[in-house]
């Protein structure tokens, strides 16, 4: 497996990637990394994504996700509004709105884009110049034990994700670079490494300051 590298652009890529898109399967730990690095790291702005999936206690409308309607969600597909979105695991829609972004990136941030393997996919198409970032557990075994673990999905739910697992850890060879989660420190500092950030360089953090962990959210989503 890859360590962390200077990033390196395919031809067409600017020198230092704006957007890197952060995949991975179910349970791996991608909230979790991408998380501590808006926590952590000055100049990444996380995407706060629509759902048409139900809170979990604690997540806060706006922060962790935008919380809609099917219907609503519909509508901001029919009206262009976004980048891409998907049925993750069968379920619920989830999707990623374009002007945020575009908002994030004129102001000259990091874009940091969490989702899942169908959304990576649809952006490799629409912006074929961000970075693609795989985060793979350190086994099968270590993921399923993360999934059981974390105890937030019915013994249904973890079959269905698990099936789901398997076909996204088999995507692996689609991305630019890929990342272990053996540590949440770790994995972040190999992927602001590979956003062209310093991993020395964390953000001082103010008196006061709450970090934005997700909270009601097990490490390991
Ligand atoms: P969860 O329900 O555990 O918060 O998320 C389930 C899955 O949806 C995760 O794999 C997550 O990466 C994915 N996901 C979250 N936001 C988006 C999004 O905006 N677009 C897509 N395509 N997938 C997303």
């Amino acid at each position: 497996m890859p360590g962390p590298r200077a990033f390196q652009p395919r031809p067409g890529q600017p020198d230092h990637p704006q957007v890197t898109v952060l995949a991975g399967p179910t349970a791996v730990g991608k909230g979790t990394v991408s998380t501590y690095i808006g926590d952590h790291y000055a100049n990444v702005w996380l995407s706060v994504s629509a759902t048409t999936r139900a809170p979990r206690p604690g997540e806060v409308h706006g922060k962790h996700y935008f919380f809609v309607t099917t219907k609503e969600f519909q509508d901001l597909i029919e009206a262009g509004t976004m980048l891409e979105w998907a049925v993750v695991h069968g379920k619920n829609m989830y999707g990623t709105r374009k002007d945020t972004v575009d908002e994030a990136l004129r102001s000259g941030q990091h874009v940091l884009l969490e989702i899942d393997l169908q959304g990576a996919r649809q952006i490799r198409q629409t912006m074929p110049e961000a970075q693609f970032v795989f985060l793979a557990p350190p086994s099968w075994d270590e993921l399923v034990h993360r999934l059981t673990g974390r105890g937030t999905e019915s013994p249904e739910e973890q079959q269905r994700r698990l099936e789901t697992a398997k076909l996204e850890l088999a995507a692996e060879p689609e991305f630019d670079a890929v990342v272990v989660n053996d540590t949440i420190e770790q994995a972040a500092a190999e992927l602001v490494t590979l956003m062209g950030l310093d991993p020395g360089k964390q953000k001082p953090r103010a008196c006061g300051d709450t970090p934005v962990t997700r909270v009601g959210q097990d490490p390991t989503s």
